[in-house]
């Protein structure tokens, strides 16, 4: 299978090129040449498999000739030793709970199987990497984590100073070996502005530079695999059903609605924001305008105001969209109003959203769930025949990420998980650096 740029100006490449790259040369995003349908029968067969073989078969419809199925299949059941809980609320409905990885985020489903394919992929060519990722938080642990003691890669991690959580940073700063985490005297954009420019300064192309950010397709093909799987948990009879996404920069629901076009027999996604609707507006209006600067929510791994995979979606739908946000051909917009249900949450409403599923389900949720949760609610306003369907919606993150929002509404602080366990007392070691480029530049002409 080949992996073609969004931008349609970059040669053709293989999963392996498309992964270890990251960006295509031309600014674009890598997407799949042409999806391959799922087997006959597969959501009968996958009902009583587990998570890890699931994985494996879904991924190798895109690598199959690339890696082996008997080498996927390991390096499914070593990423995916953590269990994935689907918590009935009530009647047909469903919380997939996505938050039982090493760093207690979803990010952990993609950057523990892209861990282990680079990895791989690196050793049979003997080549490194160094590998750069701005975070505003959750990003930065997740691939910290999955990258920690891999040969032959090196992680280079910047976050604000004082934009991140104490958690947070600790998940980042408390690992040492290969994983180097700066703390930046500046904002999420500052980070995010100085990776790119390493990634186009000619002085520093003799570093094997590498991105895990949502804009490598090796994020998204493993984001589809969490919606095939619950599916196959739950549904009779090939029923249609409905799911309902929180969304930032939209890797997590491009993953699903890859699998729609697939063949998985999802009704509608319900793609749910906070005040950041750039992406509703477009759906209903057709005219694309960023948000800048984005604005600051209480789901904070979600304040986007141009999310990178919309270049992705507008593709997938006949489109054309460059990196700057500029539509040169118009996707189909009645198909894209069809298969989505877009909607913007207040943050007044996700704290409503918080209380209001406790007291009534003891259904515990953090911020970003809760967009998901208050995002399916409006979905139901608008198509009350949908209630009694099939449903899920999906919880990114645990609430004991979130202790002082929780602690402040449901008066109660939520139970730890090992994930998080003992990172107070861990050794911290990290770099702090000024807010300007040339400061990085020095730092990473070191390597
Ligand atoms: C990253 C993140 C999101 C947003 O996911 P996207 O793939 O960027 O849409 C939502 N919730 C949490 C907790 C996250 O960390």
């Amino acid at each position: 299978m080949q992996y073609s740029s969004t931008n349609r100006q970059a040669n053709h490449t293989s999963f392996r090129e498309a992964l270890l790259k990251g960006q295509a040369p031309d600014r674009g995003l890598y997407f799949p040449e042409g999806l391959p349908s799922f087997p006959e029968g597969c959501w009968q067969k996958w009902k009583g498999a587990s998570y890890a073989e699931i994985a494996a078969e879904v991924l190798g419809l895109f690598l199959e000739d690339e890696v082996a199925p008997d080498v996927l299949r390991a390096i499914c059941e070593d990423a995916y030793n953590f269990p994935v809980p689907i918590e009935h609320v009530e009647e047909k409905q469903y919380i997939l709970r996505l938050d039982q990885g090493p760093t207690a985020s979803f990010k952990d489903f993609a950057a523990r199987a892209m861990a282990r394919l680079m990895s791989r992929f690196i050793k049979e060519e003997q080549r490194k990497l160094l590998i750069l990722t701005a975070t505003s938080g959750d990003t930065g642990s997740a691939i910290a984590h999955a990258f920690y003691g891999v040969e032959g890669i090196e992680v280079v991690v910047l976050f604000p100073r004082d934009e991140v959580s104490n958690r947070q940073r600790k998940q980042m700063t408390t690992l040492g070996g290969n994983i180097t985490a700066i703390a930046i005297d500046g904002k999420f954009d500052d980070c995010q502005a100085f990776v790119k420019q390493a990634f186009a300064d000619d002085s520093l192309s003799h570093l094997p530079l590498s991105s895990a950010n949502s804009i490598n397709i090796g994020r998204l093909l493993p984001q589809m695999v969490y919606y095939i799987y619950t599916y196959c948990q739950l549904a009779q009879d090939g029923e249609e059903c409905v799911i309902s996404v929180p969304c930032g920069n939209f890797g997590n629901v491009m993953g699903g609605i890859i699998a729609k076009w697939m063949g998985l027999p999802v009704k509608r996604f319900v793609i749910a924001v906070n005040e950041n609707d750039e992406v509703p507006r477009f759906l209903q209006d057709g005219e694309y305008h960023k948000i800048e600067p984005s604005r600051n929510c209480i789901s904070n791994a979600m304040n986007v105001g141009h999310p990178s995979n919309l270049a992705r979606l507008v593709h997938l739908y006949g489109g054309f969209m460059d990196e700057k946000g500029a539509i040169h051909e118009e996707p189909d917009l009645q198909k894209l109003r069809d298969d989505l249900f877009a909607v913007s949450v207040t943050d007044a409403e996700t704290r409503e959203t918080i209380k209001e599923a406790y007291q009534s389900h003891k259904l515990l949720l953090e911020p970003h769930g809760a967009v998901g949760w208050a995002g399916l609610k409006s979905f139901w306003q608008a198509h009350p025949e949908t209630r009694s369907m099939l449903t899920f919606s999906v919880e990114t993150a645990h609430p004991a990420k979130f202790p002082e929002e929780i602690r402040t509404l449901l008066q109660f602080e939520p139970e730890i998980p090992a994930a998080l366990e003992g990172l107070d007392e861990k050794e911290e070691f990290l770099q702090e650096l000024d807010a300007t480029y040339e400061a990085f530049h020095a730092f990473l002409k070191r390597f």
